[in-house]
């Protein structure tokens, strides 16, 4: 999300959308009102376990309802938030709200684990772990019922302080996952030296599966690759049904995309999924 600044004072950021920096500025200024107007809202994404094709987690993921532009993307705002400082009290709301949402739904009778995206910055904020760990103790749930989604290219390089957060988060028993991996340069020392339980193969060699066979090179090696470190393996972007079977037939444990079910609201979320047996009991909220 690194926005490259170009010539006459315009932002290009990395997914190629084009801003003027007056208008970065306005973003910034009004997602500042966003959370005291309560417009932030998130979406949460399925993810399904290949064996049995049950849902086994889901993801959270942020949108702006903008008073004039409508519902926005992450990449619309998100760049604007990590380098404002905002992404801090950001992703302290959405931790919130996910763990609150997901009380609700374990209530409703699904016992899903909810995973959190969280950027660089939130890795290098003073106390993040033990802040994270606090939540979790507030809202009553395993801390195991809580992943963070850390992309590759926030732990890659020289990113010892990263790396230390990483291990801090897990030691308090949450779990760690390396998203949008292959995309970034994680070397595999580094990888050895960070503890994460869950690997998310990047959509980008996902997509190529069913015309690529340098993808699937790829995506049979990064299989093994988490499976020997004992990690679990996430396939993103599964949009049809020949790469859902090429991935089950190759291992994978679990696969999230357009196939398997898009991003959605709470409500529609508990509407269409049917209600499990609870695998385990859930302590009352500290202080209930
Ligand atoms: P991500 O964590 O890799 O999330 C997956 C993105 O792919 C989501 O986009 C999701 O809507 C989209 N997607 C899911 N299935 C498919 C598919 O089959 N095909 C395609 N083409 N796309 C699919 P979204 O919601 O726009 O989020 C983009 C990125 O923004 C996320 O990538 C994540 O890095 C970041 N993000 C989202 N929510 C948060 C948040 O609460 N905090 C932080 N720090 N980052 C967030
Ligand atoms: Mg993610
Ligand atoms: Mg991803
Ligand atoms: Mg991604």
């Amino acid at each position: 999300y690194q926005g490259k600044r170009g010539t006459n004072g315009i932002v290009v950021y990395a997914g190629g959308e084009v801003a003027h920096s007056t208008q970065w500025l306005v973003v910034q200024a009004e997602l500042r009102h966003a959370f005291e107007r309560d417009e932030l809202v998130l979406h949460y994404q399925p993810k399904i376990r290949l064996s049995d094709g049950e849902i086994c987690g889901v993801e959270a993921l942020v949108r702006w309802q903008h008073p004039t532009r409508g519902l926005l993307a992450p990449a619309e705002f998100l760049p604007a938030a990590e380098q404002s400082g905002l992404i801090e009290p950001l992703t302290d709301w959405v931790l919130r709200r996910a763990l609150a949402d997901q009380r609700d739904w374990l209530t409703a009778g699904r016992s899903w684990p909810v995973s959190v995206n969280v950027s660089a910055r939130n890795l290098d904020q003073p106390g993040f772990a033990a802040s994270v760990a606090a939540l979790v103790t507030r809202t009553g749930t395993p801390a195991d019922m809580l992943m963070l989604e850390v992309t590759e290219t926030a732990l890659a390089g020289d990113a010892p302080a990263a790396i230390r957060a990483v291990v801090d988060i897990v030691e308090r028993g949450i779990g760690v996952a390396v998203d949008d991996f292959g995309v970034g340069y994680t070397s595999l020392s580094q990888l050895r030296a960070i503890p994460v339980s869950e690997i998310k193969i990047d959509r980008l060699f996902v997509d190529g599966l069913s015309r690529n066979p340098q993808s699937e090179a790829i995506v049979r090696s990064v299989i093994e690759l988490a499976h020997g470190l004992g990690c679990w393996v996430t396939a993103e972007g599964v949009e049809n049904e020949e790469v859902r079977r090429w991935l089950s037939d190759a291992g994978c444990d679990a696969a999230q995309g357009t196939l398997l079910g898009t991003p959605l609201t709470w409500n529609d979320l508990i509407e269409t999924t049917a209600a499990g047996r609870t695998r385990r009991e859930i302590p009352a909220p500290a202080g209930s």
